[in-house]
């Protein structure tokens, strides 16, 4: 009996960003695409070496891209979109990036609210959104009616014959025919893009015979979908597919993850495939029946080890759950972490920013790979080969559960004696509301913004350095405070309501936060792509989260020093949080959730001490926590709608909280929104045309809105004429008298002079709202 290893892809940066550098300096023009080439055949072949040498059965092939995994496919099939006119004289790796960053030299690219926007001034990018419940934005395919498939890039087929001459057994990925179809948009209004499915099947088929013809074995073939609320037409055509995929007769692993099959389960475990892969991790309770029903002579790869997390996994629970699969399906079992280890740092062993202790718990992916190998021989060999490294395995667990640094009993205390109100401010937003109105003063249609002011070059440069030690504390300081000041007096000087600091001591809203915290830790190269040559390194939230001491009431004091308008505090919330950090399993979200609520609600009372009487809470990643199945919507918002309002409710009637969220589907939870209850939520919603509010205004969302009436994702400044029509068409839906006037989003990735200019012309627009009403 021989079980198998094999993992569903890798991550592709390279421990130092090897990739990102080589793109970025292509980009620039300072290297050939011969050159950029020769870099991601040397990660490959590292990549693959590390998988081999951690004794899996396979390499994986084809989950390295030079910007998307999707965006691969969309090469592979010969499924470009028209509209980017391409001559034929580009060589496709050009196209490839012209497809992800837009046509022009002229490159705008911003991240707000962690979701990334790429356009240009000619033509822009494909759209980018996010891959499932990750922070991974995948480039969207385009279909319409003239949309055609064909086999068109011999990349992947190229990169298996890479592997293979390096010796390597391999198993190249696919993104499945229905999820590539179910990711992309139909660019007509009413095309069904499954229509599409018929003539893409042929495609596929093509690939598998030559992936066959050169020597493949086993495929995996994605289809995460399954773990979706599918409509029935979508779950109806998985059989069909298959069929006709079957035909290529090549050995196919159909590979879901991220989620529970639910429905789904009994077709996927009947479907003409040679194996399926499920994720043991986020639905340990699916294995049992996907054991009973799989048949017997199908692989079952079971994804026993967490792909989108950091934690060490605890061998003897992971031996213990497979021992009953061992004993029935043999050689037919095969482990593998749960999903693409894309999603996790590369090796984090070693990191230099993470102390020992608390690097001994974790495990990026290559230290996965090991814990695979360990699982591997206890079950093919015996325990007792590989009695060492459970040994191992298992003191970090005990050494982890029971170290100090992970409870902190007054943390346990505070939350079980908080007070059952304590999500709930004195009175009701009415009366709120009308103390606020007397406190502030403020005119009809009040202007704000909503955080951040432009990050120059030199904040960033003051900051680096800072970081590096070159710049003393109080030089950085005095530095921040000159930023403020200048914020702050150009705001006067238009002529906004409510002002903020700018943000300019902040390197990213959850960062900020976590430094200041208990219970974060902070990785030297825990890199993770987000899109493209982008990477993010997300807090480790290892234990109990308490607030050592006030985070940003200094400064926001100062800013209010320098002005007799409000100035807003500004704060990251709970589950924004919560949502961009690798957060600890060993107990539930809902309940570090409350921890984090907790010390935020520390902050904002100390603010509304320090005399600040306005302070918005951030929560842009409230969505997409949802998961992905809609029957756990309800507890989830529940919980997170709570931890909000702990955060926020520890105030008086007449401080204001805001709110801020940037993702723009609301509909579907206006309910939850409104009962976080924050006096003020602004919004995206320039790019829907007021669309978006139209929902709002149906459900009588009860509280204030600001509406963003600018994209701040462009330098584009937009006219007065034009916000003044969308505060119209905002006021045709929501009582005039609960409208705020703002941007979209803060203002971190603009220049300042199309900021000033904006914000002049928003400011007019508010006047000329006032004079009209
Ligand atoms: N206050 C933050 C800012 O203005 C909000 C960013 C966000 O929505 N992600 O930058
Ligand atoms: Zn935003």
């Amino acid at each position: 009996m021989m079980i198998k290893t094999h993992i569903l892809g890798y991550p592709r940066m390279g421990l130092q960003r090897e990739l990102k550098l080589a793109l970025e300096r292509h980009w620039r023009g300072e290297i050939s695409e011969q050159q950029l080439e020769q870099a991601g055949a040397e990660l490959r072949q590292r990549h693959w070496g590390q998988q081999r040498d951690a004794g899996l059965d396979f390499v994986t092939v084809g989950d390295f891209a030079y910007y998307d995994h999707v965006a691969n496919h969309i090469q592979l099939f010969g499924c470009e979109p028209a509209r980017f006119e391409f001559s034929g004289q580009e060589s496709a790796l050009a196209r490839y990036f012209t497809l992800a960053r837009g046509v022009v030299s002229e490159q705008i690219t911003g991240t707000c609210c962690n979701h990334a926007h790429a356009t240009a001034a000619g033509k822009p990018a494909l759209e980018m959104t996010k891959w499932f419940d990750t922070n991974y934005h995948y480039l969207v395919p385009e279909f319409d009616h003239a949309t055609a498939f064909t086999l068109a890039s011999g990349r992947l087929l190229g990169e298996v014959a890479e592997a293979r001459a390096l010796g390597h057994a391999v198993k190249p990925v696919l993104i499945g025919p229905l999820t590539f179809l179910w990711l992309g948009k139909a660019k007509v209004e009413g095309f069904d893009r499954l229509t599409l499915l018929e003539q893409l099947l042929p495609a596929y088929v093509d690939l598998l015979l030559q992936l066959k013809a050169a020597g493949v074995e086993w495929v995996q073939v994605d289809e995460p979908i399954l773990g979706l609320d599918l409509p029935g037409s979508w779950v109806l055509a998985f059989e069909r597919a298959y069929h006709t995929l079957n035909t290529a007769q090549v050995s196919l692993l159909l590979a879901t993850y991220f989620s529970q099959l639910q429905d789904n389960l009994s077709l996927a475990c009947k479907l003409p495939v040679a194996g399926l892969h499920i994720d043991a991790v986020r639905a340990p309770e699916e294995l049992q029946s996907v054991a009973d029903w799989l048949p017997g002579h199908k692989v079952l790869s079971v994804g026993i080890v967490d792909g989108r997390n950091i934690w060490r996994a605890d061998l003897d629970k992971a031996l213990q759950r497979l021992a009953p699969l061992v004993e029935r399906r043999g050689a037919t079992l095969w482990l593998a972490p749960s999903c693409s280890l894309l999603h996790t740092p590369l090796r984090l062993c070693d990191d230099a920013s993470i102390d020992p202790e608390l690097r001994g718990w974790l495990a990026g992916a290559s230290e996965k790979l090991d814990e695979l190998r360990v699982l591997q021989r206890a079950l093919n060999e015996g325990e007792d080969e590989v009695a060492g490294a459970l040994l191992a395995a298992r003191n970090a667990i005990t050494a982890r559960a029971a170290s100090p640094r992970v409870r902190n009993p007054a943390v346990a205390r505070r939350v079980a004696q908080l007070p059952q109100d304590a999500d709930r401010r004195t009175s009701a937003f009415a009366v709120r509301q009308a103390r606020q109105k007397q406190r502030f003063a403020l005119p009809s249609f009040p202007t704000t913004t909503i955080g951040s002011f432009p990050q120059t070059a030199e904040i960033r440069a003051a900051r680096a350095a800072y970081k590096r030690k070159e710049l003393p504390q109080q030089g950085y300081e005095a530095a921040m405070r000159k930023e403020i000041a200048h914020a702050v007096q150009q705001q006067e000087a238009l002529g906004i309501d409510v002002l903020v600091h700018g943000e300019a001591e902040r390197n990213d809203m959850v960062e900020y936060f976590g430094e200041q915290l208990d219970g974060f830790a902070f990785t030297a190269n825990g890199w993770v792509q987000s899109y493209g040559s982008r990477c993010v390194k997300p807090p480790v939230l290892f234990g109990d989260v308490s607030r050592r001491a006030p985070m940003t009431v200094a400064w926001t004091a100062h800013a209010q020093s320098l002005t007799d308008r409000p100035m807003k505090g500004m704060l990251t919330g709970p589950i924004t949080i919560l949502q961009w950090s690798f957060v600890r399993d060993d107990q539930a979200r809902s309940l570090t959730a409350e921890q984090i609520a907790l010390a935020i609600r520390d902050e904002v009372t100390d603010l509304e001490a320090a005399g600040i009487g306005i302070i918005q809470i951030d929560e842009p990643a409230i969505r997409e926590g949802l998961p992905l199945r809609r029957a756990r919507w309800d507890d989830y918002l529940k919980w997170a709608a709570r931890a909000f309002r702990i955060s926020a409710s520890g105030v008086r009637d007449d401080t204001q909280v805001h709110t801020h969220m940037c993702y723009s589907e609301f509909n579907d939870i206006l309910p939850e929104l409104a009962a976080m209850d924050a006096d003020v939520i602004t919004i995206e919603t320039s790019r829907s045309d007021m669309e978006l509010l139209r929902g709002f205004g149906a459900f009588k969302y009860p509280n204030e809105i600001g509406p963003g009436v600018y994209d701040i994702h462009s330098p584009r400044v937009p006219t007065v004429e034009e916000m003044v029509r969308l505060m119209k068409k905002a006021s045709e839906v929501i009582p005039p008298h609960h409208l705020w006037v703002n941007p979209d989003c803060g203002l971190k990735t603009r220049g300042w002079p199309e900021t000033q200019s904006a914000l002049r012309n928003m400011v007019e627009a508010a006047r000329q709202l006032r004079a009209a009403s």
